[in-house]
């Protein structure tokens, strides 16, 4: 598992901490799975050297598969591991949680999209959402499929106000990670007095922190700079 130690320091070199990272989640162990043959379930072997390379039932059958794909996946129970079409890719059920039973799940992302424009219906009852989430303490938790796997997708504004489709990992396929969290709920005035003196130690973040200078910019081309779409929050 990856881990990495960050040491936190000023301007000015002087020590604010230390953290190890850790991933917010680990994927469950998952059984041995084998490919055999189709036809009669018997174990197949792999024939190579002459090209292209084949796969020959060891069962009675003996027939020959010129691809790992037409062969059959199963676990070491032999229970088949099918990839079927799930139905009605594409539509999401809206369902909402209160923050505070969210808080007891997994909220790793395998994935955070962004969304193209909206129509007008879209965009009011998307807005509707938002609100519910910031001042009613909710979780806007979007429940549907797509072609493949079921999807569990949060409603979220990221900290530059974007909607984001944040496309949780399943609570039934990871395990979380013993990893530090925290509640801002007893804020005493001597604490905000203390941040406050704290954070004017630090620099100040700039358009350059923003950025990179190592290896990758190279094979950069031009900057694109694409317009913003807003859904108007005031
Ligand atoms: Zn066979």
């Amino acid at each position: 598992m990856q881990r990495k130690i960050l040491t936190l320091v000023d301007d000015k070199n002087r020590v604010l901490g230390r953290i190890e990272l850790e991933p917010l989640s680990t994927k469950m162990e998952e059984v041995q799975v084998k490919h055999v043959c189709p036809s009669c379930g018997s174990e197949v072997k792999k024939i190579e050297g002459v090209k292209p390379d084949y796969y020959i039932c060891q069962g009675t059958c003996k027939k020959e598969f010129s691809s790992w794909r037409d062969l059959k996946k199963v676990t070491e129970n032999n229970e088949e591991i099918k990839k079927a079409e799930l139905e009605n890719p594409g539509v999401f059920v809206v369902k909402i949680m209160s923050n505070d039973e969210f808080t007891t799940r997994l909220d790793d992302p395998e994935e955070i999209w962004g969304m193209k424009e909206l129509d007008e219906l879209t965009k009011k009852n998307i807005r509707s959402l938002l609100i519910a989430s910031s001042t009613l303490n909710q979780v806007i938790v979007l429940k549907g499929n797509d072609t493949f796997e079921e999807r569990i997708i949060l409603l979220l504004i990221s900290p530059n106000k974007t909607v984001i489709a944040y496309v949780l990992k399943p609570d039934n396929l990871y395990v979380k990670n013993r990893v530090v969290k925290i509640k801002l709920s007893e804020i005493t005035p001597e604490e905000i007095e203390e941040a406050k003196a704290f954070i004017q130690l630090l620099p100040k973040a700039t358009k350059e922190d923003f950025e990179v200078k190592d290896f990758r910019t190279i094979t950069i081309k031009k900057k694109k700079k694409k317009e913003e779409l807003e859904l108007v929050w005031t």
